[in-house]
């Protein structure tokens, strides 16, 4: 369950939620970010979350609409639960739970998924920045990137930064969303440097206290940005283009075709933009 990162906050890294998830733990009440991949895990979450500090749940927030961080959320269908306003058309428009129970629906998961009743949120949002009015020591950044509704949740007391899917930590980063952009994940990375985090906790992967991992984003989404863009002034076919863009070393990749599926995404943004 919930490791602790700081006085306050909370994050389970291990895996077992498949996206993390974060809890923030004051003496006035507990505020969660996401709600992880399976309701039988956000069971569990929920308990360990009001048994926490004070245990009053005021509210939580999704960093993002993919299944692994909001596929627990009608555990928490009870409190206000915040969303961006894109988020909750994600919800609406590219959540695919049918074919996701299908792809799951013999693997040995199969039971962590019972009663699955994915719930969007209940407080959506579109002023940037944006604090919810449960719990004022927060802001939401909406910056995109990772998908069109991604944001960044910065706890102010301490300067913890929760980065949702804008950060994978040790291995290649999912970013073949159908509303993902680089340029906007670019941008979410450079706000995450000015902020000057003490601590971030990113989507996937252990916490992080230092920009190391952020300037190496910062590099490689420049260099995707700029070749990309060449290939299209050049009028490279997609599939010679997209061998290029694959030839720049990052991180690797924890399934095969998640680099691909990404830089497929990325090279469609940079051609819309550049012809
Ligand atoms: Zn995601």
């Amino acid at each position: 369950m919930f490791e602790k990162v700081s006085e306050d906050v909370y994050a389970i890294t291990d895996g077992s939620t498949v996206g993390n998830v974060a809890l923030i733990a004051t003496e006035t009440g507990n505020f969660l970010i996401d709600t992880s991949m399976y309701p039988k895990v956000a069971r569990d979450i929920r308990i360990s979350v009001e048994k926490t500090k004070t245990g009053k749940l005021l509210g939580g927030a999704f960093t993002h609409y993919h299944f692994d961080h909001t596929g627990g959320s009608q555990i928490f269908h009870d409190v206000p639960m915040y969303g961006h306003a894109l988020t909750k058309e994600n919800f609406e428009k590219n959540y695919m739970t049918d074919e996701f129970l299908k792809r799951f629906k013999d693997s040995p998961q199969k039971d962590l998924f019972e009663g699955l009743r994915p719930t969007p949120p209940s407080r959506v949002y579109s002023t940037n920045p944006f604090v919810p009015e449960e719990f004022n020591n927060v802001e939401f950044i909406h910056t995109g990137g990772h998908t069109s509704g991604s944001i960044l949740i910065r706890y102010i007391p301490e300067n913890i930064l929760f980065a949702g899917d804008n950060l994978f930590v040790g291995r290649y980063p999912w970013g073949g969303d159908p509303t993902a952009s680089p340029y906007d994940w670019l941008n979410a990375m450079k706000t995450i440097q000015d902020m000057k985090p003490k601590k971030i906790v990113p989507g996937h992967g252990s916490v992080v206290d230092e920009l190391t991992e952020i300037n190496r984003y910062v590099k490689y989404l420049e260099k995707v940005i700029q070749l990309g863009e060449k290939l299209v002034i050049e009028k490279t076919d997609e599939e010679k283009a997209l061998e290029a863009l694959e030839e720049i070393d990052f991180l690797p990749e924890s399934r095969e075709g998640m680099k691909k599926g990404t830089l497929s995404r990325w090279f469609e943004v940079i051609k819309a933009k550049n012809s």
